[in-house]
């Protein structure tokens, strides 16, 4: 039986995993009094955000549109860690390395130009010296930038939520949202065991987001990922202040890794690892040999020297849009309503900005920061 209408909320935030435990908390930070619900634990391991952490660069090869952004995103990643007293950001450096011609290094090459970042231009000769991890063939080029490094994303969520707590924050977990109605009375999100109603609703549901908004099925798909920790055989070159994280285009696909840190190995992906769409309730969560031999094969022919024993394989999610870019708009018929989606395998780096941006959507009805990038009218054609 369905319990009594809880109507003590200004806003409910589906979905606390990057983006809505970052939301959860600036709602609150702002004094609204904000609900989270979340269908698994807190963090869990079958969505987008798990696995140790994720790179955050400001060379952004995708677009120099990103680049106000991610400043953003980096100060606030701060005022979390001030706020908490944990590292969240570890700054190791970024290379971004392919073809010179390569949408990776022309594209970061062009946000350093536009946004004045300070940069070197490397090489393969020059990469191997100053990064001896990196044994790339002579047609690789290279950006490195001092400020890359990673976020580590667990924990980046595990403080978010421990923040709004104490800012009075609600947030259940094991509550999936079944659905939600808008009517004039406000926004009725129903549960297995609960029903809320609040003025606004932000749907941060990542690659469950077309079950909750069918109108995003194209538009918002999600695609099984994996990732492999190895153990070098060399890890004094795999260390953080030794190697810095990096994306790399070849002719076997676009890899990218971390240094050691948190989990034991070298940790190492391809993006669109297998290229395969899913459906997140009914995906393949186990790790296959296939899986393992697309990545040793990155790691064999660039980085011999990490080419040791298996550590760890995960799998994980992307959801990717149409075009790369995110998709942070007002729900096509409903404005009362806010969704986040579509962050197509480079969200995580934004968390903290994305929060505030769907904050002032939900409380404000609109954000300093330029979305033009992001508005779902741009499919419309
Ligand atoms: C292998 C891999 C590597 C990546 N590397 C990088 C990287 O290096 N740098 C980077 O910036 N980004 C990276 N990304 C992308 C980044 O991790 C994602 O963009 C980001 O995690 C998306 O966050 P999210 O909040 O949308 O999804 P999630 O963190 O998955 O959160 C969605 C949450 O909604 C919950 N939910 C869904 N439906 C319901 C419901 N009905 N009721 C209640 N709760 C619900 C889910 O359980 C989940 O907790 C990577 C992604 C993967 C998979």
């Amino acid at each position: 039986m369905i319990p009594a209408m809880d109507a003590s909320y200004d806003a409910i935030v589906v979905g606390v995993g990057g983006m809505g435990s970052a939301t959860v908390y600036e709602l609150a930070r702002r004094g609204a009094r904000v609900l989270g619900l979340e269908r698994y634990d807190i963090p869990h391991d079958l969505g987008s955000s798990h696995g140790v952490n994720r790179i955050i660069r400001l060379a952004y090869w995708e677009d120099p549109a990103y680049v106000p952004l991610l400043r953003r995103a980096y100060e606030l990643w701060r005022e979390l860690e001030l706020r908490r007293g944990e590292q969240i950001l570890v700054i190791t450096g970024s290379i971004d390395a392919g073809p010179a011609a390569s949408r990776t290094v022309a594209g970061s090459l062009r946000s350093c130009a536009i946004h004045s970042l300070p940069h070197d231009a490397l090489d393969a000769a020059e990469l191997r010296r100053r990064f001896p991890g990196y044994q790339v063939p002579s047609d690789i080029a290279a950006v490195y930038q001092a400020d890359g490094g990673f976020v580590r994303s667990e924990r980046a969520i595990v403080n978010y939520v421990e923040a709004a707590h104490e800012l009075g924050a609600v947030i259940h977990a094991r509550e999936p949202v079944l659905g939600w109605d808008a009517g004039d009375a406000g926004i009725v999100v129903r549960t297995a065991v609960a029903a809320y109603r609040a003025p606004r609703l932000v749907l941060t549901a990542g690659p469950w987001t077309a079950g909750l908004v069918p109108a995003l099925h194209a538009l918002a798909r999600p695609e099984r990922q994996v990732m492999l920790w190895v153990q070098p055989r060399r890890p004094e070159l795999f260390r953080p202040g030794r190697f810095p994280v990096f994306n790399m285009e070849t002719p076997e696909g676009h890899f990218y890794g971390f240094p050691i840190f948190g989990n034991p190995g070298f940790k190492v992906g391809r993006y669109h690892h297998l290229h395969e769409q899913v459906d997140p309730e009914t995906m393949d969560r186990a790790c296959h040999p296939r899986d393992e031999e697309v990545l040793r094969e990155g790691i064999r022919r660039y980085f011999p020297d990490a080419d040791g024993p298996t550590l760890a394989m995960k799998t994980c999610l992307f959801t990717n849009s149409p075009d790369g870019h995110f998709i942070i708009d007002r729900h096509p018929a409903e404005p009362r309503i806010t969704l986040a989606a579509g962050f197509s395998g480079h969200g995580f780096k934004f968390c903290s900005v994305v929060g505030e941006i769907l904050t002032d959507l939900a409380l404000d009805g609109r954000s300093r920061w330029d979305l033009e990038l992001f508005r779902l009218a741009r499919f419309a054609s």
